[in-house]
């Protein structure tokens, strides 16, 4: 690939797999710095940063739980010390659930909040200041078509990528005069782990109602997160792409 650099530093929640993970190579081969945040997956993401260095990027990994905002502050840090500034956080890092809405627990509703949308608020808050200072600086963050549709047995999962919406919508207002865009993607259903519980029946079901009648692939959602990252972006704030095949429209 022998890449070359941008200059630019990109920080991925969740990049140790999936579309995170996707994300990372799209952007090491536009030539950003991509420092890879994961939690449980050590070995993906040395596998994920190898492969980038191997290609002429740079990658540089970081172990923090998006729900600890202390972790969250040392993982920027860290970050900022390694590649000098993040230009680019996208906010990736999530979990999913199916199940009844009788049946979510307590516990299970704080931590899909947790880590799908205070997880949001800790590693922009985290973030943001050094943004502000420089007036420059992109935020994604990732939502999902349930966030905008609202999905049956996930009434959890639903919450919090539409409250990821409402997040991307009022801090882009606040961000302009800063000259900070934030904007969100909405996939639809997408081949990774998190639907590695869907039967071939379910897929047939999805493509059926999927104009394009197929599911999507992590390196497409990771096409739409470069291009709002890009400055082909920059007159596009407070926006939701969502690459779905059609599935909503
Ligand atoms: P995935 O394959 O299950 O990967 C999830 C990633 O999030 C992993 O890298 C995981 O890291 C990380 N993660 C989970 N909890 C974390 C935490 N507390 N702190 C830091 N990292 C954490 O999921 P995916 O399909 O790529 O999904 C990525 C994002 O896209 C999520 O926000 C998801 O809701 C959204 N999305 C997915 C789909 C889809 O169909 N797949 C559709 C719409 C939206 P470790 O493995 O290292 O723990």
């Amino acid at each position: 690939m022998g890449s070359v650099t941008n200059g630019k530093t990109a920080l991925i929640t969740g990049a140790s797999r999936g579309i995170g993970a996707a994300a990372a190579r799209a952007f090491a081969r536009d030539g950003y710095s991509v420092a890879i945040n994961y939690l449980h997956s050590h070995g993906a993401a040395t596998k994920l940063k190898c492969d980038i260095e191997s290609r002429g990027g740079k990658a540089e990994i970081y172990r923090a739980d998006v729900t600890d905002f202390d972790s969250v502050e040392a993982m920027v840090r860290s970050v900022v010390a390694d590649f000098g500034q993040i230009d680019v956080l996208v906010n990736n890092a999530g979990i999913a659930e199916q199940k009844l809405f009788t049946e979510i627990t307590q516990s299970e509703w704080e931590r899909m909040l947790a880590v799908n949308i205070t997880g949001v608020f800790y590693c922009t808050r985290a973030v943001v200041g050094e943004m502000i200072a420089r007036k420059s600086g992109k935020i994604i963050n990732v939502s999902s078509i349930w966030g905008i549709t609202g999905a049956s047995c996930e009434v959890h999962y639903s919450t919090s990528k539409a409250a990821v919406v409402g997040f991307t919508k009022a801090l882009a207002k606040e961000l302009g005069p800063s000259n900070i865009q934030v904007n969100c993607v909405a996939p639809g259903v997408i081949d990774t782990d998190m639907n590695s519980g869907l039967t071939e029946q379910d897929i047939w079901a999805i493509n059926e109602s999927t104009p394009l009648e197929r599911i999507g692939t992590a390196d497409e959602v990771a096409e739409s997160i470069l291009f709002l990252a890009s400055d082909k972006a920059d007159f596009i704030t407070g926006q939701v792409l969502s690459p779905n095949g059609g599935m909503v429209i």
